[in-house]
């Protein structure tokens, strides 16, 4: 497997992790674009958010219910936080793995650029 998400998974490449259980693991962002940015993907390699099939939803809904979860234990949560899914070339993706951004610790601005 060539995917540089399912080598973090896998121990291949090492990352700061932040939180690990059954389905889902969430590490440290290697070019932090908040004080707080934090990935967290699911251990089922997903390429885009194209590939997520009804079987997913569950896993998909974890990714959120974790960015929210960590987003208290981090403090932010209540103050505000950004969290962002990219799709593809034009979305911004270039780990094909999906992952969501949670990124916290100060203020953002809309519409993403
Ligand atoms: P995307 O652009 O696909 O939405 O986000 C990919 C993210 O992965 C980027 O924010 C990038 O900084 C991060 N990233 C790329 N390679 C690595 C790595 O080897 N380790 C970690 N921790 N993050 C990475
Ligand atoms: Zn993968």
């Amino acid at each position: 497997m060539e995917c540089l998400f399912c080598k973090i998974i896998n121990r291949e490449i090492p990352s700061d992790i932040v939180y690990e259980d059954d389905e889902v693991l969430a590490f440290n962002d290697i070019n932090p674009q908040a004080p707080t940015h934090i990935l967290i993907i699911p251990k089922k390699h997903i390429a885009t958010l194209n590939d997520v099939e009804e079987g997913d939803l569950t896993i998909v809904g974890k990714l959120q219910h974790t960015a929210a979860k960590l987003a208290k234990e981090k403090g932010f949560a209540d103050d505000g936080y950004r969290v962002v899914m990219n799709c593809n070339e034009m979305g911004g993706q270039t780990v094909y793995h999906i992952h969501m951004h949670l990124m916290g610790g100060r203020e953002f601005t809309w519409p993403a650029g």
